[in-house]
This record gives structure tokens, sequence and C-alpha cells, in this order.
């Protein structure tokens, strides 16, 4: 399907591997123009390389942390004018609910609501002025069914995806959509931490670890970067303008609800 967004540009963040890198290699291959962004150059540098060879399209990159307001003004810097928007940065760790303290929230809520928030206030007026825009937040399942050993992961996102409920629907008129992916667990260097944490505490083997959280799964397996970063691209596309301020769950069927 032609997605009809060819020569548009997006800032997508922490996108030098996993779901991030998922979205990029997507929005490449539908003729994208690319801010890419992640904390290590090494990685970030390779993934950019291996887009622009394979997609011809041009990438920026920018080494920064965008939890912090510098990394913030870094990538918002290269990404002036863009069209598309995909936030996204690393998880919160696991721990037990009498574990985190007022840091621990603040941290999570910087990188996973707070972040997320300010990229879209900065960038939103230009899409809104150019009467077309898209933004995907990269959220998690645990928004729809709390995952307990991710309780800063289910707070900090719950509350980006309350702000986006309502903020879907301002800005809608103007042509711009704001919609949030759910990923159930994919196979990214996180799901081999949440496994390798998994596996420790039970006393198996990152293998039996796997095993079984694939026997929660219905579809029986993990999701891929590729299929997540589909998914992301359908929503950036020119098809999308109708889906306004969703939470589309990635998850095999894991989460057992009717809606
Ligand atoms: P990952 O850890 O595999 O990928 C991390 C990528 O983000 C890397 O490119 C890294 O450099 C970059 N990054 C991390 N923090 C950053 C920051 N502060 N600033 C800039 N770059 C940063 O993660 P993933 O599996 O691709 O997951 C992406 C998001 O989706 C995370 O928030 C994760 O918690 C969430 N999630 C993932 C899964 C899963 O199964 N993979 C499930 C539910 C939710």
């Amino acid at each position: 399907m032609e997605l009809g967004i060819k020569g548009k540009k997006a800032l997508v963040c922490a996108s030098s591997k996993g779901l991030g890198f998922g979205c990029a290699e997507a929005l490449a291959e539908a003729g994208v123009e690319l801010v890419m962004n992640a904390r290590g150059a090494e990685a970030l540098e390779a993934a950019a390389a291996d887009l622009r060879a394979r997609f011809g399209v041009a990438i920026e990159t920018v080494v920064a942390d965008v939890a912090t307001p510098e990394g913030q003004a870094a990538v918002l810097r290269a990404a002036e004018g863009a069209d598309i928007l995909v936030t996204n940065a690393g998880g919160p760790p696991p721990g037990l609910w009498s574990d985190w303290d007022r840091e621990d929230f603040i941290k999570a809520l910087d990188a996973n609501m707070l972040a997320p928030i300010a990229l879209m206030k900065a960038l939103l007026p230009g899409m809104m002025d150019k009467g077309w825009g898209r933004v995907v937040n990269i959220t998690s399942q645990s928004v729809k069914a709390p995952i307990a050993v991710l309780g800063l992961s289910n707070s900090a996102r719950a509350g980006l995806t309350g702000y986006v409920a309502g903020t879907a629907r301002q800005v809608a008129g103007s042509g711009v959509t704001i919609n949030n992916l759910l990923p159930g667990i994919h196979a990214t260097d996180r799901a081999v931490s949440l496994d390798t944490g998994v596996a420790t505490q039970q006393g198996i083997s990152l293998e039996e670890a796997k095993a079984n959280r694939c026997a929660t799964i219905p579809a029986g397996r993990y999701g891929t970067a590729q299929e997540f970063g589909a998914t992301c691209a359908f929503l950036c596309s020119q098809h999308a303008g109708f889906i306004v301020g969703q939470n589309i769950l990635l998850d095999g069927g894991a989460v057992n609800a009717t809606l």
C-alpha cells in the first residue's frame, strides 16, 4: 500500500534499536526524511547508515537523552518543521511497589510522560499551521492491563495517555492526529532485560523464562520491531487521518479483554 507520506519529515526518538528503530525503518521505506535520536553515537550512526543505504532517504542523527530538557532542545533543533513525531524512550526498571521513592517517579515521569508532552507542545503548532501532522507515542500494554513489577511504567504511561486523550481531540480539527501504540512483549533488548530479571528471580534459564512468557500469549511468540514499525507507519500515513486519540494494542492477544 502506498502510504502517501514520501518527502515528509519525521522525528523518531530513541530509534537506534528496538521498537523505535522499527518505526524509523518503516517510515524510511515510505520515503520519509528522518531525524533519528539515541543516547549512544555508535549504534545510532550504524542504524542511520543502514537506513540511508537501503532507502536513500535523508537522515540527521542527534545523540541526546530525550528525557532531559537539553536533549529535547537538541532533537527539536534538528526536527524543525517536522510533519511526523514518534515519541519513545527507554522504559523504567522493574521493582516492588514499596521500592520506589519520589526520585524514581520523577525519572519515570521525565522519560515516559513529560518528554513526549514537551515534544508535542513544541511540534504541534507547526503541524497545525500546515493543516497536517501525525504523532505516535510508544507507550505500553501496561496502560490497558497493569504489569505489577512495572509500577513506574504503569504510572507514567497512564499520565501520558490521559494527556493525549484530551489533546488529540483539541488538535484533530487542524488535520493533526495523535495516537498511542501499546506494545506487548516484543523481541528487543528490553525484552531480554525483562526476561533476564525473571530468570534470575526464579532461578531458571533465560530460554525457560522466554518460553514461560510465550505460553501466556495467544499468538505463541514475541512481536517483532518490523511489525510494530509497519503499524506506526500506517498511523502516520494519509490513510489514517480519521484515527484520533486511540490506544492501539500490539500484544499477540495477551491482554484478555473484549474491548
Ligand atoms: P529498547 O531498550 O530495546 O530500545 C531502546 C532504544 O531507545 C535504544 O535505541 C536506546 O538508545 C534508546 N533510548 C533509551 N532511552 C533513551 C533516552 N532517554 N533518550 C534517547 N534514546 C533512548 O526498548 P524497546 O523494547 O524498543 O522499547 C521501546 C519502549 O517501549 C520502551 O519505553 C519500553 O519500555 C516500551 N515497551 C517495550 C516492550 C517490549 O517488549 N519491547 C513492551 C512494552 C513496552
